[in-house]
């Protein structure tokens, strides 16, 4: 190929191309600077006169999958007049840097989809290079105004030795708005109260903190439960009163061999499950009884509106008359969430569309190369999902 062709082809400027080699791990293309003489920055002599050579390397696009290595050898001047030294710049590579300005675009892209590591095989250089120029160029700033729906949902990050970060997601575009480093009230609080406005709706999981740090910020927010988490909690009732019983029970192995019975919708349950499960719930009084708790709860809220919430009350006032230890403490719950479970029957949200964004987060997590540091953890997912 005709010598500038290829500097035209990869779209550089002010290089010539002098030759190519290749080895197995990558092409290495060598060009030299077109001498173009700068006047002297210090004394504005134009007695300028080439010193010595510099080879600058830099890593440029793969061609054909293949990585590319450019070496320019470029001059250094001397200042006849007052001794100085001057190094002229390069069109598309920053001064010191070892990598060519078409290389951030390429790793930012990449990175959506691809993990560090395999980004930085694309381009022979390290995951530590790829990860620092991905994050010297990306820029990620605060969002100013919150949505009229906002949910709050914590996801198991285990970033900067915290178990659980959480997920700010905007309930009007499905969109993650914010993630924060941890799910404590004082970080909530520190967060929320950044961005102007306030959500008319804030759909949460019943934990404490951040209903606290919501109605500190917003007295005049609907506070939603979220469905999942409630019945969950229900769910869960059944299973620790089936895991008491089956530890001192006879036939106790059974229980436990068929405890996915306990969790399933009755409604979908085949003829031979619905018998295993009758044999099963005759053993125990009590079990009999938490099945009909969680039983009964899904019948209410299969409902919505008012006539969820009448059945809901209704199965408040049978919780309360049930002597079990589980049954109480569950019957303690919604009694504390009553505002908020009850709201939800009349507002259909629930942070189901967290779910779509945590399995997104999970395979960031997979990932694993620099996401312990919370701010890299972060900087991914908005660069990914926001
Ligand atoms: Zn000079």
């Amino acid at each position: 190929m005709p010598t500038n062709d290829i500097t035209k082809l990869l779209k550089f400027e002010g290089i010539n191309f002098i030759s190519q080699e290749e080895n197995d791990k990558y092409i290495i293309l060598s060009f030299v600077r077109e001498d173009i003489r700068p006047v002297c920055p210090q004394c504005g002599s134009s007695k300028i006169h080439i010193n010595d050579w510099r080879i600058h390397k830099a890593t440029d696009l793969p061609i054909n999958n293949k990585p590319v290595k450019i070496h320019i050898k470029k001059q250094r001047y001397i200042c006849k007049d007052c001794n100085k030294t001057v190094t002229g710049s390069l069109k598309d590579i920053e001064p010191r840097k070892q990598h060519t300005n078409k290389v951030i675009p390429f790793i930012k892209e990449k990175v959506r989809f691809m993990t560090f590591k395999n980004c930085s095989q694309e381009l022979s250089l390290s995951s530590t290079t790829t990860m620092r120029i991905f994050k010297k160029n990306t820029h990620y700033s605060e969002p100013t105004e919150f949505p009229k729906i906002l949910h709050i949902d914590e996801f198991k990050g285990n970033s900067n030795k915290e178990k659980y970060q959480l997920a700010i997601i905007n309930g009007e575009t499905k969109k993650v708005f914010d993630i924060l480093e941890n799910r404590k009230q004082k970080t909530l609080l520190e967060y929320l109260k950044k961005p102007s406005g306030a959500p008319e709706i804030v759909v949460m999981d019943m934990w404490e903190p951040y209903y606290t740090a919501v109605k500190k910020l917003w007295p005049e927010a609907i506070i939603v439960a979220d469905k999942f988490h409630y019945i969950r909690q229900v769910n869960w009732c059944v299973r620790d009163v089936r895991i008491r019983v089956q530890k001192s029970h006879p036939k106790g192995n059974k229980l436990k061999k068929y405890w996915k019975l306990f969790m399933m919708n009755s409604s979908k349950l085949s003829i031979f499950q619905k018998e295993r499960l009758e044999e099963l719930l005759s053993l125990d009084e009590e079990l009999k009884l938490a099945y009909r708790i969680k039983e009964s709860f899904e019948q209410a809220i299969s409902d919505n509106g008012c006539n969820a919430h009448k059945q809901f009350d209704n199965w408040l006032d049978f919780l309360q008359t049930i002597n079990l230890s589980e049954a109480k403490a569950l019957y303690s719950t919604f009694e504390n969430w009553y505002p908020e479970v009850t709201a939800s029957f009349y507002y259909n949200y629930t942070n189901g569309v967290a779910e779509g964004i945590n399995n997104k987060i999970k395979v960031i997590k997979r990932q694993a190369y620099g996401i312990r540091n919370f701010d890299n953890f972060r900087l991914l997912i908005m660069h990914r999902i926001s």
